[in-house]
């Protein structure tokens, strides 16, 4: 394609053009309000990469870059122990292939629907570039509810899921991973009914699988102990560290319960954890190995947790942020920290606010928190450990090789003191110290961006 000249561009026809492109974006995707605010977050950040590269402007690319490149919807019939019939919606978004095979998680949760799928799919693109790794981005899952269902019939959901998204994936077309209520169970069924259907022991399909079967070490842990090892990095360009620290971490799933291992491991106290229905408020320190115990084994709640700890309370749910703390991490889902929350936890001392889940925080809490100059990272940096790991796992496949949890651990700190880095370096060549928002949304914008506009009108 031969270029066109560059026309001379204001700051304020940039704002204007972004504008416009932000209001299109709103009115062909009506209702669907947490990937506006996805792309909102990202183009408030994108001034200097104009700034730099007004080609970004021409060709469409922002708004090829906006548009998923494939949207898959489709019918997950299954029946449940008593014979009853079932009809939930199936989702893949395959938003972006510029940098690798479509990669993200799958997310059964009743909440799912087409617009938390692009938004989530938006924000794996932007995050799996800035790992550097070789990884386009998606996301998919289903507005299945696995809370209250047998085994049996999680494993017959999961198989009528993989009947049909079998055929969109391949280890160089589509590889997803777990997300809220996709774990190494599910994962499982997924893999069984895929390697049934193709006839191909193909590991590299999905990651996230059991270390028995293709799995990595370190994978499941990856993305807790990741959010960890950035909140440490950023702790450290001011000499400081997690010793002593008193921690609060939303959520008690994966990424929560690996989060508060790290943390505590690290020599932080941390004093709540939470689920939809509570708050377990535990100031001598979360008891790792009940919770553990509560959660994976017995698939229980935080409320069984506060029954069989002395020290423990139940609060009511959503209280978390309203408890005392120097690092806040929200590890459970969109939009869990408003502006209110962040205001309590600025009165309240907090220093730091990590994000493990994806987009927890809401645009006007960010603005609070970085207002009162606490340390904040956005979940497109912080959490990228899970997806870093999985690009290890594919690696592990690929030469049928498998790798110690220490080796593995080891990769994954040096990748998150690499990405906290470059966000820090990227915010600062944008003229904005210490803002990771900017540095991470800018860094992964870029990477993406410059693939595509490399490979022509795609
Ligand atoms: P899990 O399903 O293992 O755990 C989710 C936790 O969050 C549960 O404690 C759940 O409580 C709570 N939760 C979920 N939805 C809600 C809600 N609407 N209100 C209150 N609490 C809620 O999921 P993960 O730990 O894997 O994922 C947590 C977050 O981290 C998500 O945002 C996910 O996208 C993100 N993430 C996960 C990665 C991974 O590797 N797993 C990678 C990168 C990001 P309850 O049981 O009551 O629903």
């Amino acid at each position: 394609m031969s270029p066109r000249p560059v026309a001379w561009k204001t700051r304020r026809d940039m704002d204007d053009e972004l504008q416009e492109i932000y209001d299109e974006l709103v009115r062909r995707n009506p209702g669907q309000e947490e990937f506006h605010q996805a792309v909102r977050e990202v183009f408030d950040s994108l001034h200097p990469v104009i700034d730099h590269h007004p080609e970004f402007l021409r060709d469409g690319l922002i708004q090829r870059l906006l548009e998923p490149e494939r949207q898959l919807m489709f019918r997950v019939p299954w029946a449940d122990d008593d014979g009853e019939v079932h009809v939930n919606r199936g989702f893949r978004v395959e938003f972006n292939s510029a940098l690798g095979p479509y990669k993200g998680g799958l997310r059964f949760h009743p909440s799912v629907d087409l617009g938390i799928m692009k938004f989530l799919a938006f924000e794996q693109t932007l995050k799996n570039a800035l790992t550097g790794m070789p990884l386009g981005g998606a996301k998919g899952g289903s507005d299945f509810d696995p809370r209250g269902r047998s085994e049996a019939e999680v494993m017959r959901f999961c198989q009528s899921y993989m009947t049909e998204l079998y055929r969109h994936l391949g280890e160089h077309t589509d590889v997803p991973a777990g997300d809220i209520g996709v774990g190494t169970r599910e994962l499982g069924f997924l893999f069984g009914q895929y390697k049934r259907i193709t006839n191909r022991y193909e590991s590299g399909v999905l990651t996230g699988k059991g270390v028995g079967w293709g799995g990595a070490h370190v994978r499941s842990e990856a993305t807790g102990y990741g959010a960890v090892f950035f909140l440490a990095e950023m702790l450290a360009v001011d000499q400081q560290s997690l010793d002593g620290r008193v921690c609060l971490v939303s959520g008690s799933g994966n990424v929560a319960l690996h989060a508060i291992d790290k943390l505590q491991q690290l020599g932080a106290r941390v004093v709540a954890c939470s689920d939809s229905d509570g708050v377990a408020h535990d100031p001598d320190g979360i008891d790792i190995e009940l919770l553990r115990r509560i959660k994976q084994v017995e698939r229980g709640r935080v409320a069984d947790y506060v029954d069989e700890r002395d020290s423990a309370t139940l609060e009511p749910a959503g209280s978390i942020w309203q408890l005392e703390c120097d690092v806040a991490m929200p590890c459970a889902t969109q939009n869990e920290l408003d502006d209110d929350d962040a205001t309590a936890l600025v009165d309240h001392g907090c220093t730091a606010v990590v994000e493990g889940a994806n987009m927890p925080t809401t645009a006007k809490g960010i603005d609070v928190l970085q207002k009162a100059g606490v340390a904040f990272a956005p979940g497109k940096a912080a959490n990228c450990g899970g997806v870093a790991t999985s690009a290890l796992e594919m690696q592990q496949n690929a030469s049928r090789d498998s790798w110690s949890f220490t080796h593995t651990e080891a990769r994954l700190a040096e990748i998150m003191a690499r990405v906290h880095q470059e966000c820090r370096e990227t915010a600062q060549e944008c003229g904005a110290n210490d803002d990771y928002v900017v540095g991470a949304n800018v860094a992964g914008f870029q990477r993406v961006a410059a693939a595509m506009h490399a490979m022509g009108l795609i």
